[in-house]
């Protein structure tokens, strides 16, 4: 699982990450907060490590999802993929919804078409080694209700948003 995967077209990649990922990383409790995902096999920098999976909503149903999973106790998961389009892994996700933020992540994610549907997928930015907890940078809109943040990081900005 070394090779290089740069040249490996993306369809092929997110076949073997859908494969692979349940060996690569698992949950456990966080320093950061909560249930946090951590890597179990050396990662290499660029790797594709897992799929935000859920499903593919539009943006206007947020709103009502967000209240109906608060009217139950039910905590709430999405992932916007853009203006339109979010992904809610509230009901149908798998443990890349445990992955915490930080200011200074080791992961990034990045939108890709895959059989023409989109899949949010996170990537390693450096290697990642066993006993790591995986972090990518949320990058929440700034609001007035700030959430604190907790990822440790020396250039740690303080709030989520
Ligand atoms: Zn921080």
């Amino acid at each position: 699982r070394h090779q290089p995967q740069n040249d490996v077209p993306v369809a092929m990649r997110y076949r073997a990450c859908q494969r692979m990922y349940r060996e690569n990383v698992g949950v456990f409790g966080s320093h950061i907060h909560g249930l946090g995902l951590f890597c179990l096999q050396e990662i290499d920098s660029g790797d594709m490590v897992i799929e935000y999976a859920g499903t593919v909503i539009r943006s206007t149903l947020t709103d009502y999802r967000e209240r109906f999973y608060e009217s139950r106790g039910i905590g709430c998961y999405m992932f916007r993929i853009d203006s339109d389009e979010v992904v809610d892994a509230t009901m149908s996700g798998n443990m890349a919804r445990f992955i915490n933020h930080s200011c200074e992540p080791n992961c990034y994610s990045k939108v890709v078409a895959v059989d023409g549907q989109k899949k949010i997928m996170i990537f390693a930015l450096r290697r990642i080694v066993p006993g790591e907890e995986l972090t990518y940078d949320y990058k929440f809109p700034i609001e007035e209700a700030k959430i604190p943040c907790k990822c440790g990081s020396a250039r740690c900005r303080k709030t989520l948003n």
